[in-house]
């Protein structure tokens, strides 16, 4: 027959709000380093993405139930998840930071002991906090999404919380009232997920745009777009 088949749309969850990586610009619009850089490499390697802001740990459980084809979220390579998904090359150095309020007097581990931190479910910097707790011993509370996980701190509800680096130096730069209050743990890099043993071309074709995207200069001028521009 003659029938056309239509281009494939890759489905791609993401996080709802995780400046400067994805956000909801002034015009509603989803923006962000990951964005930029999904839509860059797409653009330059000839595929088709649909990008989905579905929150952090509903992309990776979508992702890992079939019903996405990637993940693009500021999601850290770590062994844990190499179990059950491919990475692409690293493209963003982070690390585990916790974050306390502006006046708050916590500088170490230690000092969490007996009050509660705030986690964000699913990401590696819970994973991480769960890790030492008891070894620290801190109570948790967890929260689907950064924006909520700040709040409990800022209104003293909790005395912490446990981000990445990057994010929590944007999100102070750009006017949320915490303060870095360790220095970064489990130092990694941020990859795009795909389901192990699925999606390789895809996952090829990331890679190779993004070798491309370094070169010629795209990778460095979607960084900056953010990072010279935080208020
Ligand atoms: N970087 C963290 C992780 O990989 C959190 C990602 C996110 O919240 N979007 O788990």
């Amino acid at each position: 027959t003659n029938s056309v088949k239509a281009a494939k749309v890759y489905q791609i969850g993401t996080d709802v709000t995780y400046p400067p990586f994805e956000f909801a610009n002034d015009q509603n619009k989803y923006v962000g380093i990951d964005i930029d850089l999904m839509n860059a490499v797409a653009k330059e390697e000839g595929f088709k993405v649909n990008i989905k802001p579905i929150g952090f740990n509903a992309a990776v459980q979508s992702l890992e139930s079939g019903q996405i084809d990637g993940v693009m979220a500021g999601m850290a390579i770590t062994p844990v998840r190499q179990q059950t998904f491919d990475f692409s090359k690293p493209y963003y150095k982070t690390g585990v930071i916790i974050a306390v309020a502006k006046n708050s007097k916590i500088k170490s581990f230690k000092q969490l002991r007996g009050k509660k931190v705030a986690l964000k479910t699913g990401t590696a910097a819970a994973a991480y906090a769960q890790s030492i707790q008891s070894k620290y011993g801190f109570k948790t509370v967890t929260f689907d999404d950064s924006d909520t996980m700040y709040n409990d701190v800022v209104n003293g509800n909790s005395v912490a919380c446990f981000e990445d680096y990057p994010v929590m130096q944007y999100a102070i730069k750009t006017g949320l009232k915490l303060k870095i209050a360790t220095k970064p743990a489990q130092s990694g890099y941020y990859g795009f997920a795909v389901m192990k043993g699925k999606n390789q071309v895809l996952l090829q074709k990331f890679d190779r745009g993004l070798v491309k995207l370094k070169k010629n200069g795209t990778y460095q001028k979607i960084v900056n777009k953010y990072l010279d521009t935080a208020a």
